[in-house]
């Protein structure tokens, strides 16, 4: 299936969104900004982009968003990179909050230093054509993984790029690199999902 008929939104609440929905346009998707909980019917995928994921929370829950959304990432695939991994973990810690739970993921908030901490690393990745540059701005960290969770790439010994069905999920930004090989990882994905 051609990336033409995929339409991808990006929830542009708050944080990264624009980024996401250039890249995606480069790749030949439509991609749509989410701002309100009606806008995601049609939608063949979403990406739920970095950001501040307890100011997100204020955001959805305004006209039952929180809700709507919860049961769009429960089936649909949905690519959650930093704060929007946060919102997919079935468990946040450092402190805890609520999120959709859906990706069988312990993750705990800025773990990487101070808040202000931003790294850039050069990391390998079962994803084909060599190592990754990956953009980390006060980053989760993933602790925890379940049986089903697949891990793409690893920052020391904590997977940073992970996938478990329909899901998918980064503790960095894969938008901030020009590398697309991410972005299209998940439109093959949605793809995939799209045809069944
Ligand atoms: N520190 C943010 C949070 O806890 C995530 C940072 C990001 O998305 N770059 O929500």
């Amino acid at each position: 299936m051609s990336e033409g008929s995929l339409t991808v939104g990006v929830l542009a609440l708050q944080g990264a969104f624009d980024v996401h929905a250039a890249m995606l346009k480069q790749l030949g998707a439509h991609a749509q900004l989410i701002r309100r909980p009606e806008q995601l019917g049609g939608l063949d995928g979403l990406i739920l982009p970095g950001g501040e994921s307890t100011t997100f929370l204020k955001h959805l829950e305004r006209d039952g968003f929180f809700e709507t959304l919860a049961a769009f990432v429960r089936t649909k695939p949905t690519f959650g990179t930093c704060a929007g991994c946060i919102l997919l973990a079935r468990d946040v810690e450092r402190p805890a909050q609520r999120s959709f739970g859906v990706l069988d993921v312990t993750v705990e908030r800025n773990a990487y230093g101070r808040q202000i901490d931003s790294t850039i690393l050069l990391t390998p990745t079962s994803i084909a054509g060599g190592p990754l540059e990956m953009v980390f701005i006060r980053a989760p960290k993933i602790t925890r993984t379940g049986p089903e969770v697949d891990i793409l790439a690893s920052r020391a010994e904590a997977p940073v790029l992970v996938e478990q069905g329909h899901l998918m999920a980064a503790t960095f930004h894969p938008e901030l690199s020009t590398d697309t090989r991410i972005h299209q990882h998940f439109l093959d994905l949605v793809s995939r999902y799209k045809l069944q």
